[in-house]
């Protein structure tokens, strides 16, 4: 397989130049964030007095996590470390769950944040030769601009949609033969059987890749999308608080994402004793932004599950890679005392074929127990069958749930379009059970 490059010279940098390139970025990150209300307390604090501190890159553990609440107690200016006139955009959480969060950027940053998008669409074959279709949604949420701009800059033809209007959206895929798109997996799932109930044909549109992000999603889910539309779909990763997507990206092995290393630095820690873990093993993601001055955020916690798979890649990139994101520290479920990940049940159910594009994860109580209830949609060809059929079809997630979570829940199942449609990223866990028991 020909592999393509956006910048062959740094994607393949060994090790050691990498390394000397992130200790010589991170230096300057550190003096930026010494000029931050925020962070000249916290290093202070730590011991820091400016970046002489940070000799080697071993030195990175000196400076203290930073998170999501020190972000919300930064509002507005806390972490601004310019004068507003360098800021050139600024990106900022809905804040509809609290206090917002905002990031500044200067035009600087917005370029060297562009670039590594651009690395991210080169590196899965995508070129100039193809129309993009950005489904994800514009505005302060960075999934929409930043692939956005990154897509324009490796010069493919870029269609800003947004996120919506799924007629409209199939109608501009048929228009204008569009070859890739960006939406989120649940959003991929959902045109699927708008296609159909449309009877509009895989024939007449020319889709060929898909990059889906913004919510963590199983390998079934991916395999589903690539089988159901004949195409290869890549995982994306990013945050918005680290500028959005750009983070790491699927190249053409599409075994793990490439984590560019020049741009982040990227450790893994045990979520409970905050030790630095190896290669291999699973713990909650830490990101130290090494390209933006305007917003520097050092050891940031994700609050991501992954791990970094240990070996190289086949197309001789050497940047790390990452794991698909298992899941969320906050996102455990603790149902009658046992702890699930919703990503784990989604794993179950979307292996199974009958199963279709849709599914929510319920909790409430009955009585002093969690009760925990899986609605499944299921193709509607299954509902023509006899009802024997779909007793068997029930009992048969029950027990492949059953057997992976512990738990045995209640499954319903429901024929395509029952349950709510997101078009932006999915709320797949329902959870109406009374706060203070939990
Ligand atoms: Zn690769």
């Amino acid at each position: 397989m020909q592999v393509p490059f956006w910048d062959e010279r740094i994607e393949t940098a060994s090790r050691g130049d990498l390394e000397a390139l992130q200790l010589e970025r991170l230096k300057k990150v550190v003096d930026s964030a010494f000029k931050t209300p925020f962070y000249k307390k916290r290093l202070a604090k730590a011991g820091m007095s400016s970046s002489d501190d940070i000799k080697s890159l071993e030195d990175l553990k000196k400076i203290p996590f930073t998170t999501k609440d020190d972000l919300r107690k930064s509002f507005p200016k806390g972490l601004l470390a310019c004068d507003m006139d360098e800021v050139n955009r600024i990106h900022s959480s809905s804040g509809t769950t609290g206090i917002p969060t905002v990031i500044y950027f200067s035009g600087e940053d917005v370029d060297t944040w562009t670039d590594l998008v651009a690395r991210c669409v080169v590196c899965t074959g995508a070129s100039k030769k193809d129309v993009f279709q950005n489904m994800m949604t514009y505005g302060l949420f960075t999934g929409g601009l930043g692939l956005h701009y990154g897509a324009e800059k490796a010069g493919m033809t870029v269609i800003p949609v947004s996120s919506g209007n799924t007629l409209r959206q199939v109608q501009i895929m048929q228009d204008f033969q569009t070859s890739v798109v960006h939406a989120t997996p649940s959003y991929m799932l959902h045109i699927r059987t708008v296609l159909d109930e449309n009877d509009i044909s895989l024939k007449q549109l020319n889709l060929q890749k898909a990059f889906i992000g913004a919510e963590p999603h199983s390998e079934n889910v991916r395999k589903k999308i690539e089988e159901l539309y004949n195409i290869d779909a890549y995982n994306s990763y990013g945050l918005s608080e680290m500028n959005g997507p750009g983070l790491a990206f699927e190249c053409v092995h599409k075994a793990g994402m490439h984590f560019w290393e020049d741009g982040y630095i990227v450790e893994i820690v045990d979520p409970e004793t905050d030790e630095n873990l190896e290669d291999g093993e699973p713990g909650e993601v830490i990101v130290t932004n090494l390209i933006r001055h305007a917003t520097p955020l050092m050891r940031y916690r994700t609050r991501d599950l992954a791990s970094i798979l240990p070996g190289q890649c086949e197309c001789g990139r050497t940047h790390r890679r990452l794991s698909r994101i298992k899941g969320r520290t906050d996102d455990m479920l603790i149902i009658n005392g046992v702890n699930v990940f919703p990503s784990q049940i989604e794993e179950v159910i979307m292996k199974i074929p009958e199963v279709g594009t849709n599914y929510q994860i319920c909790l409430d109580k009955q009585g002093a127990l969690d009760r925990l209830t899986v609605q499944v949609e299921i193709y509607s060809k299954m509902f023509t069958g006899s009802a024997g059929e779909l007793e068997n079809l029930r009992h048969r997630i029950v027990e492949k749930l059953k057997g992976t979570i512990t738990i045995k829940p209640l499954v319903k199942l429901h024929e395509p379009g029952f349950l709510p449609v997101y078009e932006g990223k999915a709320k797949r866990v329902i959870d109406e059970r009374p706060k203070d028991e939990q």
